[in-house]
């Protein structure tokens, strides 16, 4: 497990590229440079690791895009030591972004293989989320709440009432809304029972599945 001069050359490729198509928020872009996202993929698949591509990771599952999630996260706003629940783990990925940008990362993964596999592989890369959940997005993590943000990284037929209920006032929701394509969607609490609500581009996730199997 080695990250090497080449690797980190194609990682600085790799932000400007995303930077190209519109990220801004420069914490965002620093954590991207620093991730060493070839080690989240098979070894032999190195050519696109820092390709700006979503990439199958087993289980019908995908590694997220990078702009996509440089796009989510900053949508998130996340300041150091935030609180931020993150709805399918996946490789770990966006997690390990968020830790770089020094936020408490709790994350939920319903696929146990997937789960077990990445609960084990981020503390090995030096990763250390707060806490690493087998169980179902939807609900969110009432136990941890309230977050200062919450990310959602499948596609969402409709938005979990359990995830706006467990924001802080002032707290940031990012999730992708639809079936076919998802509208990324921000919503930011106002008050107890009032949210902000703003739609940006479309994008095509994995689908958030409703039932355990
Ligand atoms: N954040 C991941 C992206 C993973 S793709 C990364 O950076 O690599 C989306 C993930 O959501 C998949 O791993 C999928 O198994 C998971 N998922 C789908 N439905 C879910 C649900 N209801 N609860 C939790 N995770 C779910």
């Amino acid at each position: 497990m080695k990250d090497s001069f080449k690797h980190k050359g194609m990682r600085q490729q790799l932000v400007k590229t995303i930077k190209r198509k519109g990220i801004k928020d420069k914490n965002v872009l620093e954590a991207i440079g620093k991730v060493p996202r070839h080690l989240f993929m098979d070894s032999g698949f190195l050519d696109h690791a820092y390709q700006d591509k979503p990439f199958p990771i087993g289980a019908g599952q995908t590694i997220s895009q990078p702009f996509t999630v440089a796009y989510q996260t900053e949508l998130l706003k996340v300041k150091k030591g935030d609180k931020i629940l993150e709805i399918g783990t996946g490789s770990g990925y966006q997690a390990a972004v968020l830790l770089e940008m020094g936020a408490k990362v709790y994350s939920i993964e319903r696929q146990k293989e997937l789960f077990k596999k990445t609960s084990k592989f981020l503390p090995k890369i030096g990763y250390q989320p707060k806490k690493l959940v087998f169980g179902d997005g939807y609900k969110g993590m009432p136990d941890e709440a309230p977050f200062d943000g919450i990310v959602v990284t499948a596609g969402a037929p409709f938005v979990p009432k359990p995830l706006l209920d467990q924001l802080k006032i002032g707290g940031r929701l990012v999730i992708p809304v639809g079936e076919a394509s998802q509208r990324m969607t921000l919503f930011i609490r106002k008050d107890e029972n009032e949210f902000d609500k703003k739609e940006y581009d479309y994008f095509r996730f994995v689908p958030l599945l409703e039932d355990k199997n």
